[in-house]
Order: C-alpha cells, then structure tokens, then sequence
C-alpha cells in the first residue's frame, strides 16, 4: 500500500513556495514519494472526508512544532567528523589547518568513510537535514566515493556526492603532500566511471553527482578544465569547488594565475548554473555582477567561515545582486558541527556582524531569509527548485518539524518562525526524507546510536594513532 502520512494541528507551516505562505494550524498530506496536499487543519480534514481514497495510512499529530521543508546542506565533506576539534581548537586558519591534517587524513580506510558519512549524516538528519552534498576529495588507502554512496544509501537521506580531486602537490607549488595527490588521467577515468554507475537525473532522484576539483591551490587548470567538459557532457552533472575562502587563496592565486580566483575560474570555464562554489568569502562588486549574470551560485558556510578566521562572505550584497545562494555545513572538522538548523542561526547572525567596509547591520539578514537560504536557496544551488525546496503539492515529501513548545523556545512563540532562529538551535522533532520517516520523536530510525558512537570514535582514536597524535 502506498504510504499516505498526514501531518496535522502543526503551530505553523511554513511552505517557502512563490508567495511564503505560512499557515497557521497547518496540515499536509503526503502520497508515496511526493507531497499531495497542504492547508489549514480544518480544510484538508474536510477535504479528506470527501476522498476517502486518500485517507492517510498514518496520522502525526505535529501540535506544537512548525513544519518546514527539509533542510538543503549544499557543501559538506562528511569523513572530518573523525578528526572534529584537531587544529580548530588551537586557532589554526585555513592553510596552517589543512598541512596539519592532510598527515591525518592520509591514513583514512574505505571502512573509516563509510563509519564517518553514516556518523556525520546521522547527525545531519538529526538537525533537519533531508538532501546533503558532500565533497570527498582525497582517497588514500583504496577510499572511493562508493564508501561514502554505500552509507548514505543505506540512511536513506538524498545524496549529493561530489567527486572532489587532488593533482598539485607540494612539488608542483600546490599545498598537499604529493603522495596524496592524484594524475589527471585517473582523476578523469575515475569521474567517469563515477558518472556512469551511479548519476542519476531523473525528478526526486536520490543519487545526483556532480564534479568537484578540490581548490585552485591543489589542482591544475588542465584538471579543472577538462572536468568541466567531462561534466557537461552528462545531463544534470555539477560543478563544484572551494573558490576566495581566504585571502591567502586570493594571494596565492595572483602569485601564480597572475589572477584573482573568480576570474582564474571564468579562464578554465568555470562559470554558469551549473557550477557553484563553497564560501566565496572574499568576492569583490564586479565580481559579484559576474556570479549574478552568470548564474553561478555560492554555498555559504559561516560556522567555517568563522572558526578558521576566513572572514564575513558578503551574503547581502549578493542575495540583492541575484547571485544564487546556500548554506553549507562544510568539513565537519572546520565547523565541528553537523547541525544545519544551527548554520542557518549563525548565516543570520554572522550577517548582522559589521567588517571593514560594512556599518554593523541588524537588517541585513532576516530570522526568514535564513530559513529560505536553508531550504529553497540550496535546492536552487543544487539545480532542484523542481523537485525539493518547498512544501507544495507535487514536490518531493521531504519535510522537517522542529518542536516549539519546549524549554528553549518558552516565551518565543509571538513569532514561532523567528524563534527556530533567535532561540537555541532545535534537534529536528520528526524528518521524513522521500516520503520516509528518518527521525521520529527525535530519534533517528534504523541506527544504533551508542553502538554508531562507539565504532566511530574507535576508528577516530585508531586514525590520530597512525598519525602520531593519540597514544
Ligand atoms: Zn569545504
């Protein structure tokens, strides 16, 4: 039978569809795989009266909680939840943060990527999370992105894998070691086979690929370059990379391109719709036209941003020139969260912040804009405003609740909306991913929580041991 979940009596819909409709004691109506109606509690209870073909196989009673699309986390790299606090804590920004644990990651194993994307998506789920891009770019030891398209697989979560690539190592002016770069020929034949075996395009897919060189400071243009085309000749294929995360970045791009990084990218081909890049911290106003007319989107992680002293993306001013943009959790290791709930709270905050330039501004960012960047802007970065995004009839049911009758949201309830912002980041109450309960009650379902934590904290603790920096 094909399952029908009604969700009922919920303090406030919030759709996220073209006029942000916000129903008040909201109900909605889910069919299989997709949503299939959405109103006030009292209309679809009496809709439902008259179609007794569509009476729901399951009811939840969502009192109490706003209900929301579920959450779009559009750059990630889910193995550094085994090496979460290793230099962050110590204040390292980003080059000094990445030559102390490429030594790290140079032990991972196929078993330590799978343990650490079921790990990192698990809390993920937890947060309100149903579609997550990650970002795998080095594969010592015999890691393939399928470790990682095996655990999201088998959590059920829609999975964007980027397959990131290495090529310029410490000799050739890039940063990381060279035994842990790759040649551009198996780079290349691997992004193939990827594309081939598991691309899949089609509305409310739950695999779609996308190609991701690593950086500017650890590819060759000749990689970039020819990833593009790869891509492009696959339908629904990505592009994607880390672009202006830091002023290092920016330097070191002039030091050898003799360009800045956006226009090294638009040298290589690397601009359009289907390219976007994670943080683009540090753009200029022409550059910022040139994201907007060429439809390139940013995926912005403030948490990283933030921890590793990477600076304020100027989010406003590209939201207000048209550029498309997300939010990312980015390396569980540069953050050292999964939560996405909480990236959006610190997007919001972090874009109130003055910097050189910008008078402190708390208009600049909205408690609702920041839930949009969350749900809609990341489905628009990922090329699936058709399909997920909004709470509409015909999208996908991928729908997150969050509690606001609790503890933390005492007092907040004048505008339940604003308070999963202003108040302290929520665990999701319910999430359904594909018309599928993942999380319930607040627990995850299918996953033995201590058991996940234990084993993942072994292989943790196993992998600082080959590298020197646990006994
Ligand atoms: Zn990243």
């Amino acid at each position: 039978m094909t399952p029908r979940i009604l969700l009922h009596n919920a303090t406030v819909l919030l759709t996220m569809d073209a006029s942000q409709r916000e129903i008040t004691d909201g109900a909605l109506l889910t069919d299989g795989q997709r949503i299939l109606r959405l109103d006030s509690t009292d209309a679809l209870l009496d809709w439902l009266a008259h179609k007794p073909q569509h009476a729901p196989t399951e009811r939840i009673d969502a009192s109490g909680c706003v209900v929301m699309p579920g959450l779009v986390n559009t750059h990630h790299h889910l193995y550094q939840s085994l090496t979460r606090s290793i230099g962050t804590g110590l204040g390292h920004s980003l080059f000094d943060w990445l030559k102390m644990l490429y030594r790290v990651w140079d032990g991972l194993t196929p078993d330590d990527l799978y343990v650490s994307t079921k790990t990192a998506l698990a809390e993920l789920m937890l947060s309100g999370a149903t579609t997550v891009a990650d970002h795998l770019y080095l594969y010592p030891n015999g890691c393939r992105l399928d470790d990682t398209i095996a655990a999201a697989t088998e959590m059920g979560i829609r999975f964007h894998p980027t397959h990131g690539s290495m090529s310029l190592g410490e000799s050739a002016g890039g940063l990381p070691p060279d035994h842990l770069v790759d040649t551009e020929t198996h780079i290349l034949a691997e992004s193939q086979r990827l594309l081939e075996t598991w691309h899949d395009d089609a509305p409310l897919s739950m695999l779609r690929l996308a190609l991701a060189p690593c950086s500017p400071f650890s590819v060759s243009a000749d990689v970039m370059r020819e990833s593009a085309r790869l891509a492009r000749s696959f339908r629904g294929v990505g592009l994607h990379t880390h672009l202006a995360e830091t002023l290092d970045e920016n330097r070191y791009c002039l030091l050898h391109t003799g360009m800045r990084p956006l226009a090294y990218a638009e040298s290589l081909d690397w601009l359009g719709k289907d390219v976007w890049f994670a943080h683009m911290v540090h753009p200029n106003a022409t550059e910022i036209r040139t994201l907007a007319v060429t439809g390139t989107g940013v995926s912005h992680c403030p948490g990283s941003n933030m921890i590793l002293a990477s600076g304020i993306a100027p989010i406003r001013a590209m939201l207000d020139a048209g550029v498309r943009v997300g939010l990312g959790v980015d390396g569980s290791a540069s953050n050292d969260s999964n939560h996405l709930l909480g990236e959006a709270r610190l997007a919001m905050l972090l874009q109130r912040v003055g910097w050189p330039g910008f008078e402190s501004d708390a208009q600049r960012m909205s408690a609702r804009e920041a839930l949009w960047l969350a749900t809609l802007g990341g489905a628009r970065l990922l090329g699936r405003e058709q399909d997920i995004g909004s709470l509409e009839a015909g999208k996908a049911a991928d729908i997150a609740a969050f509690r606001i009758d609790d503890l933390a949201h005492a007092g907040g309830l004048g505008d339940p909306v604003a308070s999963l912002m202003t108040c302290a980041p929520a665990p999701a109450w319910l999430t359904l991913i594909n018309g599928c309960i993942a999380v319930r009650d607040g627990v995850l379902r299918g996953m033995d929580m201590p058991q996940q934590i234990v084993q993942h904290n072994q292989q943790s603790k196993a992998l600082l041991q080959r590298a020197g920096l646990q006994r």
